[in-house]
């Protein structure tokens, strides 16, 4: 796509394949996708920086470098359904909408999610499904899901997303303290799951019944 961003957002995916990402497919989803309009206004201008972006609500958009990396990872074919775990700004539900058939993606703060919908709508894309609540119980209605991504820290990975993995499908997610996690890389194929330690990583905390427990209830 073509605005006053896109000498930056080029900018930004050769960044991309300096760090190693070749997959074609997931760079052109990063160019399809313009990442200001996802990002609170007051951080708009870093929107094409590779950083980390604070998005509100004590919440935090990845580096987009590493995002492409999960994306690479994952191998999101075209007739994918994928199921995104923490919208949070909607940026990287709106770049796996370019590479898969349909995206599921559950936020559980409203406020989040609304906004995230209202910007998807705006750019007309039509095959992202959201829902407000605890991602950490999956998302059964749609499921089985070729491809899982938790965007989110928690302490084991959630058993209804192993549930809820297609055969042949691939998960996603940070596992460890709410400080620090490894990413780890779940392949399943029938009832048996392999998994694959890939990277030291920081994620906010997944909250909820298979996460952590938010601190805001009950004290
Ligand atoms: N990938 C997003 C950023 C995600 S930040 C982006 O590009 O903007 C992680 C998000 O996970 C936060 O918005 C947080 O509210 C959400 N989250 C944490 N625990 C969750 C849970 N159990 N279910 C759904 N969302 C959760």
């Amino acid at each position: 796509m073509s605005d006053r961003f896109t000498a930056q957002r080029r900018a930004l995916i050769n960044r991309m394949q300096e760090r190693g990402i070749r997959d074609l497919n997931v760079l052109r989803a990063f160019d399809l996708v313009p990442r200001h309009l996802f990002v609170p206004q007051a951080v708009g201008h870093r929107a094409y920086e590779d950083s980390p972006l604070p998005i509100g609500f004590g919440q935090t958009a990845s580096q987009p470098s590493l995002q492409a990396l999960y994306m690479q990872l994952l191998q999101i074919g075209r007739n994918d359904r994928v199921l995104e775990i923490g919208t949070g700004s909607g940026f990287q539900t709106a770049v796996l909408a370019q590479l898969a058939d349909r995206v599921y993606s559950v936020e559980r703060i409203r406020e989040l999610s609304t906004r995230a919908r209202e910007v998807l709508d705006g750019m007309r894309i039509s095959n992202v499904a959201i829902l407000v609540g605890d991602g950490t119980i999956g998302w059964s209605r749609y499921a089985p899901y070729d491809a899982i991504l938790v965007a989110a820290g928690g302490p084991e990975v959630p058993q209804p997303l192993l549930d809820q993995l297609a055969d042949g499908g691939r998960m996603l997610v940070p596992v460890g303290t709410r400080e620090s996690q490894r990413l780890v890389l779940v392949h399943r194929r029938g009832d048996s799951f392999h998994y694959d330690d890939v990277a030291e990583c920081t994620f906010v905390p997944l909250l909820g019944r298979f996460g952590w427990a938010d601190e805001r209830v009950g004290g």
